[in-house]
């Protein structure tokens, strides 16, 4: 008699239950390691930029597949051990739900996952015994002892105890933590830690199109010691904060055009670098003509604020002086479509016009400091001036729309009758670059590496990327870049070198 026909039926079933289970586990696993950042939102967790995406990859990945390995090998073998370790995580992962539920509350999310896991975990301890007592087995059943002697009670009481004197310690360890964090952050001077040289940091580095990891453009340089804050757009201001670049220190803002993606938080950095840094003029802001009524705008806008901030705080904290901005129009001379507009401490700042029609005047901006170069595009199509600007840059920072994925919007919301939605997504793709374009442009100006920014369609997930780029680095070998919130990229006086990390 083989050992497939002493199998009782009961036994089958068990072990098609427990397999059936390892598939699941594994389907779990292939999809964080695969589509994190979908399955992230599936299980509302919300990964923190591409360090959390990692996280959950290889955390949650390993979990579910080290689960599964061990369902399928109990499955396919017979052997109850093998459940033991699922077990033994699915009663931790409980374990963890229910300290969860007793510091949140039970939402009905949290409530539905417990029961699955509950029922996951009575399914795999009644195999456990099924298998153990099945005929025919050597295994005499699991030796409850070897999992709950001495030590392993002991270990598991210390753990418990260590739990529970943290959760009843919550007040004393939050006061604790809010001392320590608040120090940490406010010690924090990320613009004195960086060597000298160019720095460019995408506190915006995405679109109109609501993006989760992506704030509207905003672009930051530090050249030397100074400050520059190219185009702020909405959600920027608060980003900047989160990358510990102080708004207090901003030198001058430096606007691209006046669509409301490159606007949106002009007041709330006119605000907090008066307010933070006790500023005793107001907050200079550098773009073509326009640029005026944009910055009356705010100012009238935030001026009720302004008598506030000054009742609240007196005149010593927040000198009334500095509140609110002082528009800095520039033009080109005559026959010109650049002109340097600043040209201080060592760094000297371009202006040069792009190609956004029909907005009029539309404008990039490139910075060359000790030898280092960096060009931002502003929103254009390619055209020659900004060819002209990026020849022999390290840097091009350069807006991009991938049209292959707006087309599919377009066509969708045509589909299902949101023609307004069709027509603009139709009509953003005259007046922006694709990624490939860009490319080429990299390409033939011969700048050392391709920074993208503007980011459109969004980009909720890492797996996207590949079709973004479509086939960019066919025409230019160089490094390109996708942006991403909190990017810093940074230029070392001196050097040919261009390193990147995260400021979030
Ligand atoms: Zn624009
Ligand atoms: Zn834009």
């Amino acid at each position: 008699m083989t050992a497939t026909s002493r199998r009782s039926p009961t036994e089958t079933v068990f072990r098609l239950l427990v397999g059936l289970t390892g598939l699941f586990f594994l389907a779990l696993g292939i999809g964080f390691m695969a589509f994190p950042d979908i399955l992230a939102a599936v299980f509302s967790v919300e990964p923190a930029y591409s360090l959390g995406v990692n996280g959950i990859r290889s955390d949650f990945g390993g979990l579910f597949l080290g689960m599964s390995f061990f369902c399928l090998l109990g499955a396919t073998t017979g052997r109850c051990r093998w459940l033991t370790v699922p077990i033994i995580f699915l009663l931790l992962i409980i374990a963890g739900r229910l300290i969860g539920i007793g510091l949140d509350g039970p939402s009905p999310a949290a409530v539905k996952s417990l029961l699955v896991e509950v029922i996951l975990l009575v399914l795999l301890a009644v195999s456990t015994v099924v298998l153990a007592l099945r005929a025919g087995s050597n295994e005499k059943g699991l030796k409850v002892s070897e999992l709950l002697n001495l030590k392993t009670l002991v270990g598991a009481a210390v753990v418990a105890a260590i739990l529970g004197g943290l959760f009843l310690s919550q007040k004393k360890i939050g006061l604790a933590l809010v001392e320590r964090i608040a120090a940490k952050s406010m010690n924090a001077d990320v613009i004195a830690d960086l060597p000298d040289g160019l720095h460019v940091g995408l506190c915006g580095s995405g679109a109109p199109l609501a993006d989760p990891r992506r704030a509207n453009p905003c672009v930051a340089v530090i050249a030397g010691r100074s400050f520059y804050v190219v185009d702020i757009g909405p959600s920027s201001e608060r980003k900047m904060e989160l990358m510990r670049l102080n708004p207090g220190k901003v030198k001058a803002v430096l606007l691209t055009h006046f669509h409301s993606d490159h606007i949106g938080d002009l007041g709330e950095l006119m605000l907090k670098r008066w307010t933070g840094g006790s500023n005793k003029s107001p907050l200079e802001v550098f773009g073509p003509a326009g640029v005026e009524t944009v910055v009356e705008g705010f100012n009238l806008a935030y001026s009720l604020d302004t008598e506030y901030r000054i009742l609240h705080h007196g005149p010593e904290t927040v000198p009334p002086a500095g509140a609110g901005g002082l528009a800095r129009p520039f033009h080109f001379p005559p026959g010109k479509n650049e002109a340097v507009i600043i040209d201080a401490d060592g760094v000297r700042i371009t202006a040069f016009e792009v190609d956004h029609a029909p907005v009029k005047p539309a404008v990039g901006y490139r910075f060359d400091y000790k030898g280092r170069s960096v060009v931002i595009s502003g929103d254009t199509i390619p055209c020659q001036s900004l060819l002209h600007q990026a020849r022999g840059a390290d840097l091009l920072v350069q807006e991009a729309l991938q049209p292959a994925m707006v087309g599919i919007l377009q066509d969708l919301a045509q589909k299902i009758g949101r023609h307004n939605t069709a027509r603009i997504m139709g009509d953003i793709m005259q007046y922006h670059t694709s990624p490939e374009d860009a490319a080429k442009m990299a390409k033939e100006a011969g700048v050392r590496h391709l920074l993208l920014i503007h980011i459109v369609p969004p980009l909720p997930a890492s797996i996207l990327k590949a079709a973004f780029l479509g086939d960019a680095g066919k025409f230019y070998h160089g490094p390109i870049t996708i942006g991403e919130d909190g990017l810093l990229l940074s230029l070392p006086a001196g050097d040919k070198q261009i390193l990147q990390r995260s400021l979030l």
